[in-house]
């Protein structure tokens, strides 16, 4: 009796911590969003389309996204304003039980180069930026560029938080430019990305 009971309470323990571990891995509670650029820095921009107010607005529209289902959303600028990276990874690592989300457009010498591509910095961060991805990818017709390591990046490398930062498509190139141009585009680039964030949690 008194060894069944000691093998039963060792099974509980284990349980116990497979679920602490589980779902350590994947609270949080907090999404730190980051539209790139700002103020003086445009970004990419072609025929008057600046990629700053691109990231701005689709970073506006995923908030309201995220917080309807209940999660806490801080906004790195939520205005036309310049700031630093190391200001943004500062913002993002004040937060513990959080994941960061940096938001980007594209651009590129040669116009014909088009799609979306997902950069990550380290292994939690790539099992986020693949579900991001894949649903984007799955929604808008385009190319798909992958998920891509992106250590270069001050924002992912800076930032102790699970980061991904999103390139939703090429503004050089004209036909995509027309198309994330459109509200309805960015709406659902902010879709597909709240819809990653949500079953990463
Ligand atoms: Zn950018």
């Amino acid at each position: 009796m008194l060894e069944k009971s000691r093998i039963v309470r060792g099974r509980g323990l284990l349980w116990l911590l497979l679920v602490l571990l589980l779902t350590q891995a994947s609270a949080f509670r907090t999404v730190v969003i980051d539209p790139g650029h700002g103020g003086k820095d445009d970004g990419a921009k072609r025929y008057g389309v600046k990629e700053k107010d691109l990231n701005l607005d689709t970073a506006k529209r995923l908030e309201k996204i995220l917080k309807r289902h209940g999660l806490h959303v801080v906004m790195t600028r939520r205005s036309d304003r310049y700031l630093r990276l190391q200001e943004r990874a500062k913002i993002a690592n004040r937060y513990q039980d959080a994941i960061f989300i940096s938001i980007h457009y594209n651009a590129h010498r040669d116009a014909s180069v088009k799609g979306i591509e997902t950069f990550y910095a380290t292994l939690a961060g790539r099992k986020l930026a693949a579900g991001i991805q894949d649903l984007l990818t799955r929604r808008i017709g385009t190319r798909n560029r992958g998920i891509k390591v992106g250590k270069q990046y001050a924002v992912l490398n800076k930032t102790r938080l699970v980061s991904v930062l999103v390139e939703g498509g090429f503004i050089s190139n004209p036909w995509e430019r027309r198309r994330l141009n459109g509200a309805w585009y960015r709406q659902i680039v902010a879709e597909q990305i709240a819809k990653g964030i949500l079953i990463h949690r």
